[in-house]
């Protein structure tokens, strides 16, 4: 079986959040299931040196302005072909931003040139390679769906996953005919979306299946609360409608061989985390006198993952004695909040703004809780880190973080399955006594460490998930062939 998935990121080339780790995962965790999966992604700058050492696969003299080309290589065990496209993509920075913190503008241009050479690609194939189905991820991939829809003759068929149905992609109707796409697809039930034109919308539309990262954020999107106004479309699509849990990449995320933690360690050497939170302590300046656990925060700082209510819950962290280790970019305000709670708060709150891996790494590693009060979480990472560290996850009860981590209750602590805590309603108020309660735990050691094992037992691989993907892609073929 062959897949072309089609993203905008994928670790560890290229990535600003989750959905790079999932599309840097899911093509090797479908190899043992007899799945080949390539990636079809653009080439950043970033990806020069892989450029250099690929193959040109496909050509075209004018793609939405310009020259471009299709390079294969093969990278960190996974299978590329990169859009090099330099009048789209070769520039600095941010993948979807400019300088100015604005989006590209001509963002249309870029992510409908990736899906039409994508959609391209899958009905002409490439030397040696055609794709069975296409697995488009989010809305920069969202007109994949729609460039098939409209081909006109045989097209393999479309699976599209929704990892934030918070960015749709929208841009002005008058870009469809420059997009190459037909006003015969802009209709309320199609892609248009409020005369707007929706790139995910439209790949919700024209997809053969539709799948989101977890469970309960499957049936959260259908409740206008969560389906940010396509609660209507993905209604009418419940049937083809799936929640699959993302999972981890178990070699990347390991405490065992992780080159960035200064300590490795095991759910059998639990003791050897401290080293590394001796070192979270000195990197973030906290003071350890101060007998409460390390609270971390990794993340983008938005609204959506609740980061404002943490600067509200802050005042009763640091009086419990806690410490806070933030880091994390993103909302100017938030950004500047933080930065001020670590200047009002020294010892108890360090905040490093910006981006960095190994750090991340080292976070898990050193920390003792992650705090995660999202508004809304479609699957969420952070919490699997979490639990593969034992870093005990703090969570807002919802999507994938309802999905992935056992409450401390009381009938949970006594039948010993209990792997963090959870809250909600999402509030201040309710994450300050999640807080609380974390304290409470951590200071009953014994409790706590059965909950870190236990945590770093819990399954977070791909292993079911990429057979749930499998299974997806069979029922659509079958379902595609018994059309024909
Ligand atoms: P989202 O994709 O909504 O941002 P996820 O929890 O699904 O949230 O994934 C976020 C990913 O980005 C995780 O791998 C997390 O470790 C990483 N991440 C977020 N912020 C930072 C940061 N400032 N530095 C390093 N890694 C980060």
């Amino acid at each position: 079986m062959k897949i072309l998935f089609v993203a905008s990121e994928c670790a560890p080339f290229v990535k600003t959040g989750g959905l790079a780790d999932v599309i840097g995962a899911v093509p090797k965790a479908l190899v043992p299931l007899g799945v080949e999966a390539r990636v079809m992604l653009p080439a950043y700058p970033a990806l020069g040196t892989l450029v250099a050492g690929a193959t040109i696969v496909w050509e075209a003299g004018d793609v939405l302005g310009g020259p471009a080309r299709v390079m294969s290589c093969q990278a960190e065990g996974i299978d590329l072909l990169l859009l090099d496209a330099p009048h789209l993509f070769d520039r600095p920075g941010n993948i979807y931003l400019g300088a100015d913190g604005q989006d590209w503008p001509d963002n249309a241009q870029r992510f409908a040139a990736l899906s039409s050479v994508a959609a391209r690609i899958s009905t002409a194939g490439l030397a040696g390679w055609k794709p069975d189905l296409v697995h488009a991820h989010d809305w920069q991939a969202g007109l994949v769906p729609a460039y098939l829809r409209q081909h006109g003759g045989p097209v393999p068929p479309s699976v599209l996953t929704i990892h934030n149905i918070a960015f749709q992609g929208l841009f002005d109707p008058s870009l469809m005919t420059p997009l190459g796409l037909s006003s015969a697809l802009y209709t309320s039930e199609g892609m248009e979306f409020f005369g707007r034109i929706g790139f995910l919308k439209a790949g919700i539309a024209f997809a053969d299946r539709i799948t989101t990262v977890s469970p309960t954020y499957a049936r959260e999107v259908l409740q206008p609360e969560f389906g940010m106004g396509l609660e209507g479309l993905l209604k009418a699509r419940s049937a083809d409608l799936t929640g699959i849990l993302n999972g981890i990449d178990l070699d990347v995320w390991n405490p065992e061989t992780d080159t960035a933690l200064v300590s490795s360690y095991s759910a059998k050497s639990l003791k050897k985390k401290a080293k590394n939170r001796e070192e979270i302590i000195r990197r973030f300046d906290l003071d350890a006198g101060r007998p409460g656990p390390i609270f971390c925060v990794i993340s983008r700082l938005t609204t959506q993952k609740g980061l404002d209510l943490l600067l509200d819950a802050l005042p009763a962290l640091v009086a419990r004695g806690a410490k806070l280790a933030v880091l994390g970019s993103g909302d100017k305000a938030l950004e500047a909040g933080y930065m001020a709670a670590a200047q009002r708060n020294p010892g108890a709150v360090g905040v490093i703004v910006g981006y960095d891996e190994p750090l991340s790494h080292l976070m898990q590693g050193g920390s003792d809780a992650i705090l995660i009060p999202s508004r809304f979480e479609p699957c969420g990472l952070t919490q699997l880190y979490g639990l593969r560290y034992g870093t005990i996850p703090v969570v807002a009860r919802t999507g994938g973080l309802a999905d992935t981590v056992i409450d401390a209750n009381e009938a949970a602590l006594t039948s010993k399955c209990a792997t963090g805590v959870q809250f909600s309603p999402v509030t201040a108020a309710t994450l300050e006594q999640a807080i609380h309660r974390t304290c409470d735990l951590y200071e009953q050691p014994a409790t706590w460490a059965g909950m870190m094992r236990r945590g770093m037992r819990h399954p977070v691989g791909w292993d079911v998930s990429a057979q749930a993907y499998k299974d997806i892609y069979t029922s659509v073929l079958d379902a595609s062939t018994s059309q024909e």
